[in-house]
């Protein structure tokens, strides 16, 4: 199923960075938190907001490199949480196997959990860092690098 892509919605005032990674943190479109922001579906996507129509993109042909580095980032902090809360609940006698098992489960779903979220978080970073402008928030320019 394709999304429905709208015209650009112009959004009158930047979110406040707490409320960029709010939406990014819960897999929301950064520019106007809505819940289905670009995904069709788990790993699908398209270019823009199905709400409010801003690219997540932003004119950066790499965007996608720092999803993943947010996917990374999300991914081995939770293998240290799972690490750390499983050797601090069983210490002294650790179980060392049960812990690698747990370790690697989340060293491989963690990736695909994160997903959406990668993005979502990235574009929050994304906008955290290059504030848009005017005409960018009013639909009628991308932004530059
Ligand atoms: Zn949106």
């Amino acid at each position: 199923m394709s999304g429905h892509i709208p015209v650009i919605q112009p959004i009158d005032k930047a979110p406040s960075r707490p409320r960029l990674l709010a939406r990014g943190f819960t897999r929301r479109c950064a520019w106007c938190g809505d819940r289905k922001a670009y995904f069709t579906g788990w790993f699908q996507r398209q270019e823009r907001c199905q709400a409010c129509g801003h690219s997540y993109r932003r004119g950066d042909e790499a965007f996608e490199l720092g999803a993943v580095t947010a996917n990374i980032i999300l991914t081995f902090l939770s293998l240290l949480l799972t690490i750390l809360v499983l050797v601090v609940a069983t210490a002294p006698d650790v179980p060392v196997v049960g812990v690698v098992v747990a370790a690697a489960a989340v060293g491989l779903l963690g990736p695909a959990i994160f997903y959406p979220v990668s993005f979502t978080l990235w574009q929050a970073v994304d906008l955290w860092m290059r504030r848009p402008t005017e005409a960018e928030l009013a639909g009628i320019s991308d932004a530059t690098l």
